[in-house]
């Protein structure tokens, strides 16, 4: 029984970009990704210097993404949960019922149900997530992002385009990036996020920011006016806790967000499909069997994204880190396998090629560098 707050076919605040982790995991679900706009790399860019990239081919994802606008994606996922036999309640919010500290089901429109295993996919931390105890940790970094439609020529391309060199209206850099996604419907996702960790982060105004882009690239794309106004929402990248007695949270209510690419579907996706096997293989204990399982499958990565996160936040870092990203080919490769979380760490401890390297020695450095990042982190 699935309980959605908005209508069928809601929309969601989004970029609209599938990774080919992303692309793996609905895959893995059978969806059908024919209604998608294919994607076959990024093309990326840092001050003057644009490098054309393609995903990187590994045993463990598809070398192939996609752009599926999420009013489209997400009522193509909901309709298929339907059919698959999924009872869903449109416009109907739920709040987790508490027996001491165990969540016994959910209370929605006056109603009640009991459950064995609630799962929290609430998105970004709100009342329900406040309940038990999931809310974002302080401590930890965030993102927030905006993004519009716009109708473009280039809408068919099948590069995903990235401007890692994003400054806003005063010309400071923010870290985060500028996107061009082209959906393939005439239309194109333009965006832009930033991470909590800058200086000045409160004061950002995103509109602005947003504004500032859409100068630079409204001209090599063509762009026509804004198809509705530019929205803007939150990437939770924490969360306090993500399971306990009778419940677990999955996807942005878990803060399972890349933290250094504002990615977070294909975490949703993952999370949910493990939490419900684990629930089908034995739902008493499926709480404490999933906290162990995402964070084996996530907790490192995503901590040193989120420590990497600190590190962008200085201004001189970011500038530096920028030029040596794209300062050759091979360099612009293996950061877009790294951020993309694409490393192929299943092909064991010493996996993974140049990448796995390079992950490996970002984990090391990063997690020592950690007490100091934190301590110097740039004040909002
Ligand atoms: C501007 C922006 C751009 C982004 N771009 C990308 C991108 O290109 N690629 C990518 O992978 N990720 C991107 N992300 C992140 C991505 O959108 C989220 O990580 C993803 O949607 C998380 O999925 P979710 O199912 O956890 O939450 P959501 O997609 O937020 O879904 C949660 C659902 O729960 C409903 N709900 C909330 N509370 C209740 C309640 N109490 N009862 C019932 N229903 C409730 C909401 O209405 C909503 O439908 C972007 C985020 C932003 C803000």
């Amino acid at each position: 029984m699935l309980f959605e707050k908005g209508p069928h076919g809601r929309d969601k605040v989004c970029g609209d970009g599938l990774t080919p982790r992303a692309v793996a995991a609905l895959e893995e679900l059978k969806i059908d990704l024919s209604p998608a706009h294919r994607i076959d790399g990024l093309r990326m860019i840092a001050g003057k210097k644009t490098r054309e990239l393609l995903w990187p081919t590994t045993d463990r994802f598809p070398n192939h993404g996609a752009v599926w606008p999420r009013h489209r994606f997400d009522t193509h996922l909901i309709d298929v949960a339907i059919e698959c036999g999924a009872d869903v309640h449109f416009e109907s919010e739920a709040l987790p019922v508490l027996e001491g500290d165990r969540v016994v089901g959910v209370r929605s429109n006056g109603e009640s149900w009991r459950a064995p295993l609630t799962i929290l996919a609430a998105g970004a931390q709100g009342a329900a997530a406040k309940l038990v105890g999931a809310e974002r940790d302080p401590n930890e970094p965030f993102g927030l992002a905006i993004r519009a439609y716009a109708p473009t020529p280039r809408h068919a391309e099948r590069h995903l385009e990235a401007c890692l060199s994003l400054r806003d209206e005063h010309g400071t850099p923010v870290p985060g990036y500028g996107w061009m996604f082209p959906a393939g419907d005439g239309t194109v996702n333009i965006g832009v996020g930033a991470l909590s960790t800058m200086k000045g982060f409160r004061k950002l105004n995103l509109n602005a920011l947003l504004d500032t882009y859409r100068a630079q690239v409204a001209g090599p794309w063509q762009l026509g006016p804004y198809l509705e106004r530019p929205r803007a929402w939150r990437l939770p990248m924490s969360s306090r806790r993500r399971h306990g007695p009778g419940w677990v949270a999955v996807g942005d209510a878990a803060g399972l967000v890349n933290p250094m690419n504002g990615e977070g579907i294909d975490y949703g996706l993952e999370s949910g499909m493990l939490a419900s096997r684990l629930f089908v293989e034995d739902p008493a204990t499926a709480p404490e069997r999933y906290d162990r399982a995402v964070g084996e499958r996530f907790d490192a990565f995503l901590a040193t994204g989120r420590r990497f996160s600190f590190l962008i936040g200085h201004p001189l870092i970011l500038r530096t880190g920028l030029r040596v990203a794209v300062g050759t080919q091979l360099a612009a490769d293996i950061t877009l396998e790294v951020m993309g979380n694409l490393v192929d760490t299943d092909a064991g401890p010493g996996g993974g090629g140049l990448s796995g390297r390079v992950l490996r020695v970002a984990d090391r450095v990063l997690a020592l560098a950690d007490p100091v990042l934190r301590r110097t982190r740039a004040a909002a």
